[in-house]
């Protein structure tokens, strides 16, 4: 049973206080596909230019990850995105942002990924994201992303796709937006309304919370004693997330999800988002291993129970 994941593939350039790199992978999808790739098969849909270099199939291939809807524009360019973060790496400010060939992205399911019975939309255009979902004839769990932009200026597209979804995973400034409320107990009750039964607000270095109608579950962020490039830790968070509800076979039952796994799947998306961090770009994924993950996933149990 795989994951399907839609969204970005791109080429990076960051700065932290620990270094700069002008290009290398990145992309939500990239991030969303590696992470959950150590829970669960993955098939990705995204588009890239000419300049896709070989070695970066390889790293996806190298996890199993499914690349026959990884469209290649002849003559094009992938998408490029840079930026640069501020010396406590709480925030970043977009350099560059050259759409290339994702600006044409429009979403085509290969036949083989039709049928498949999760499907994690990233951060793009919401109509985009419901077409998709439209392509699929099978699916028990649908979730995504989405951004300020798409909640400010296309915000009824977004309602309409939202109501197709089981849950939703954004980042605490996102649900303010979403929801006009700055209380975020009273957020997530609003976007509650919206149709997904679950979601989840990121909190970056401070953690996240999962919140469903009939109660919520706060989880820390995990103490890195270093943190060298936080790109990507937001998309690793839920391809932890919806990878390990995946690799678990979990899907609603009468509309409702069990929540002890929901919980775990918080930790494991938590755990990876921490993984992320620890290297520049996608690099911790070349060396990760399960092992790894799990001990981390240990680690936190120990360092919050009580
Ligand atoms: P995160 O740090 O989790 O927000 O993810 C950063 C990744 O998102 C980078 O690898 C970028 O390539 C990608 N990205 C940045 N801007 C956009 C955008 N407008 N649409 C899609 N992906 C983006």
């Amino acid at each position: 049973m795989s994951l399907i994941v839609v969204g970005s593939v791109a080429y990076d350039g960051v700065e932290t206080p620990h270094g700069k790199v002008d290009r290398m992978l990145g992309g939500a999808a990239t991030y969303i596909a590696l992470s959950a790739s150590y829970f669960t098969p993955v098939k990705i849909v995204a588009v890239v230019g000419d300049d896709f270099a070989e070695e970066d199939t390889h790293l996806l291939a190298s996890r199993n990850i499914d690349l026959s809807g990884l469209e290649h524009v002849p003559g094009g360019k992938t998408f490029f995105w840079s930026g640069v973060y501020s010396a406590d790496m709480n925030d970043r400010t977009t350099l560059r942002t050259d759409l290339n060939v994702f600006a044409g992205f429009d979403p085509k399911l290969p036949e083989a990924y039709r049928g498949e019975p999760y499907l994690f939309l990233g951060n793009i255009q919401p109509d985009l994201q419901r077409n998709v979902r439209a392509q699929m004839n099978g699916v028990k769990l649908t979730g995504g992303d989405t951004m300020n932009y798409w909640i400010k200026d296309f915000r009824p597209a977004l309602l309409e796709t939202l109501e197709e979804w089981d849950f939703l995973l954004i980042n605490d400034s996102e649900a303010r937006l979403l929801s006009g409320e700055h209380n975020l107990r009273r957020a997530a009750a609003r976007i509650l309304e919206m149709g997904p039964h679950t979601l989840v607000v990121k909190r970056g270095e401070y953690g996240a919370i999962l919140f469903r109608s009939d109660g919520h579950f706060m989880v820390p962020g995990y103490l890195l004693r270093d943190v060298f490039d936080p790109t990507g830790a937001g998309d690793c968070f839920a391809g932890g997330f919806i990878g390990y509800l995946a690799g678990r076979g979990v899907t609603p039952s009468d509309g409702d999800l069990d929540f002890a796994e929901l919980r775990r799947a918080v930790i494991y998306g938590s755990v990876m988002g921490s993984f992320c961090c620890e290297q520049f770009g996608v690099d911790r994924f070349r060396t990760l291993t399960r092992e790894e993950i799990d001990a981390r996933y240990q680690e936190f149990k120990s360092c919050t129970a009580f």
